[in-house]
């Protein structure tokens, strides 16, 4: 059997159940084995790997996946799926479809429910990309117990989340996903590779999830706090971002000034300069002031 994700198959499997892409959803299917090949060698799947994928479609990626990992979860939104789905996996034994908006699904249960025994659990999926970021945040918050991720977004995510300090592309989402993993951009993949293609390049990127945070912080919250704080206004210093976007920040200028400096960091700095190590150390200087 031709794989599901060939031009011809997937047409015919799409007009064989009448099938009608939802844009809202993120329907973008991917039609390039390739493409999948180089997704599952990203992911260094073995049969001792268990596999969360997000937004099967109608089974292209979940395929290969199960083709290379031990088990396949895979969490789709969309119910007129189910029956595509039923069909296209019904070769495979390895794979369990989970009809639920992984937003709301609790994970961490299915995890150790369908995983016990696996000692290496990857998240392999093309996002649907109105949720990308929440759905990443979401499993990395959540403190989900996988080893990494490797997906597929909008090329300029891949490019935010995984940017170094003064860049254009660094911020608060490249602080957020790198305080938990190691980030780096795999592989850019054109439009041309899915049904119907999408407005944007797309890319593929590869999370490992660290032992430890990246920097150690008294509250995690409100390292992150002064996080979005600090990019609010990329023009403005450092200083003034705190100053405007914290907690009562105008009445406390001169601790944060105070903070500013015992965390060796120069106010008129901009929060794209600094790096983890650096805003760690401001928040915590920040809290010992009574920020
Ligand atoms: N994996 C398939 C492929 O590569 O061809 C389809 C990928 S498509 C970009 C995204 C998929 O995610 C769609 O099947 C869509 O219905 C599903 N989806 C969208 N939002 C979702 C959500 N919140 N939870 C679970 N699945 C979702």
């Amino acid at each position: 059997m031709k794989d599901i994700a060939t031009p011809s198959r997937t047409k015919d499997i799409l007009s064989r159940h009448g099938f009608s892409f939802k844009k809202s959803l993120g329907q973008n299917f991917l039609i390039d084995s390739n493409i999948l090949q180089r997704i599952t060698e990203t992911a260094g799947l073995t049969k001792e790997t268990g596999v969360i994928e997000i937004g099967p479609g109608i089974g292209a990626l979940t395929e290969h996946l199960a083709r290379t990992a031990g088990k396949v979860v895979a969490f789709e939104i969309d119910q007129r799926l189910l029956p595509i789905l039923d069909e296209t996996l019904s070769p495979y034994d390895n794979v369990k479809v989970i009809h639920e908006d992984v937003l709301k699904a609790d994970v961490k249960t299915v995890v150790e429910k369908e995983f016990a025994g696996y000692d290496r659990l990857m998240v392999v999926a093309n996002l649907p990309y109105y949720v990308t970021t929440p759905i990443i945040m979401k499993l990395l918050e959540d403190k989900v117990p996988v080893n990494g991720f490797v997906v597929m977004l909008q090329k300029e995510v891949g490019a935010r989340i995984s940017a170094k300090p003064s860049t254009k592309e660094y911020g608060s989402l490249s602080i957020a996903v790198q305080y938990y993993t190691e980030a780096e951009l795999a592989f850019i993949v054109p439009k041309t590779v899915f049904t119907p293609p999408p407005n944007v390049d797309s890319a593929i990127i590869k999370l490992m999830v660290r032992g430890e945070p990246a920097v150690r912080v008294q509250n995690e919250d409100f390292f992150f706090t002064v996080t979005r704080a600090s990019f609010a206004h990329r023009r403005k210093t450092i200083l003034n971002n705190l100053v405007n976007g914290l907690p009562n920040g105008k009445e406390k200028k001169e601790r944060i000034i105070a903070a500013l400096e015992k965390a060796g960091i120069e106010p008129s700095r901009r929060g794209e300069t600094l790096s983890l190590a650096e805003f760690g150390m401001l928040s915590d200087a920040l809290l010992n002031e009574d920020i």
